[in-house]
């Protein structure tokens, strides 16, 4: 973890692009309520092939207007590199500096896989087209990426970003802290050497949080699935023990070097936000660097 140390740390809230009026108003309220705690910046998701292309950028948009830094997820799957130039043009000029650049992943029979194949060739297509215009993030995955041939070769495609030209990197969300280490001490072998910080998924709903942990490949614990499961119905409980396991997890990250936290918010702010409050992280000044 030692080279994790030296990177300032950074907090990050992200959303998805609301549907509907209610949610826009609802994503406002929660937004106001995030931006207390004086983020670094948001980020904003993108549906692969383009799917929420519009709904993206009006998000983003709005979001930065109103005065946080605020990031556009960008992936490259089904999508032609004129389309990709076209959002980093009016990003550039709409003055966001910060990309979150992805592969994505197509939902079966929908088109064809488009001219860029994996995130590292994303991310030098936004190089050669843009220079240093954006500070560029990519996906890390500690218990490794459900595709991938084996564990080396995704760490060796992980470096590959890397070398393509990423900045910083944000992880899928794990609750194995260990594999969060192990990721990081496998990089440092490798002289991969940029900040990864953990990304934190809250537990608000059992059931879709196994739903969703079975197509990303992250793993819930026997002993959190158990204990899940004991609650059946009881949202409140579920709410709680989600919330205290993961302080618990956010502190013991953070005192290791972890350089900042991540938090996939799901659109709801007291989730991330009782446990930012968990870690007495209110006053950024005081946060020892
Ligand atoms: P890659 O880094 O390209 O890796 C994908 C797979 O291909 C891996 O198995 C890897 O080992 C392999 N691979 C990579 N490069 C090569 C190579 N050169 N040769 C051979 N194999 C290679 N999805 C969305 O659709 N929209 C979003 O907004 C979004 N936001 C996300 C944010 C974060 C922080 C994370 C962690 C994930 C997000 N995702 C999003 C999900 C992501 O798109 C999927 O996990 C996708 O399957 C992989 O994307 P990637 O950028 O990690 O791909």
């Amino acid at each position: 973890m030692q080279s994790q140390k030296q990177f300032k740390r950074r907090f990050s809230f992200e959303f998805f692009p609301p549907k509907t009026d209610k949610g826009r108003d609802k994503l406002q309220v929660v937004r106001d309520r995030l931006a207390e705690v004086r983020p670094d910046f948001f980020s904003v998701t993108y549906g692969a092939g383009g799917s929420t292309r519009d709904r993206t950028i009006d998000t983003v948009l709005s979001l930065h207007q109103q005065g946080i830094s605020t990031a556009p997820h960008l992936s490259c799957v089904g999508s032609s590199k004129d389309s990709l130039a076209e959002l980093l043009n009016l990003y550039r000029d709409k003055g966001i500096n910060r990309i979150v650049a992805l592969r994505g992943d197509l939902p079966s029979g929908m088109g064809a896989a488009g001219e860029l194949r994996y995130a590292n060739d994303l991310v030098r297509f936004i190089r050669e087209h843009s220079g240093d215009t954006f500070n560029i993030e990519v996906a890390a995955y500690p218990e490794f990426h459900p595709q991938a041939r084996n564990a080396e070769e995704d760490l060796k495609n992980f470096a590959r970003k890397v070398e393509a030209g990423a900045n910083s990197a944000i992880t899928q969300y794990f609750f194995n802290i260990d594999s969060y280490f192990y990721f990081i001490d496998r990089l440092e072998k490798m002289n991969v050497t940029i900040p990864v910080v953990p990304g934190i998924m809250p537990i608000v709903n059992y059931a879709n949080l196994v739903r969703f942990s079975e197509m990303c490949g992250a793993e819930i614990p026997r002993w959190i699935r158990k204990q899940l499961e004991a609650y059946g119905d009881d949202s409140e409980s579920i709410r709680q023990f989600g919330e205290d396991m993961l302080s618990e997890m956010c502190r013991k990250l953070l005192d290791a070097g972890a350089p900042g936290l991540h938090f996939y918010t799901l659109n709801q702010a007291e989730p991330s936000f009782n446990i930012w409050n968990n870690l007495n992280l209110g006053d950024r000044n005081k946060i020892a660097f």
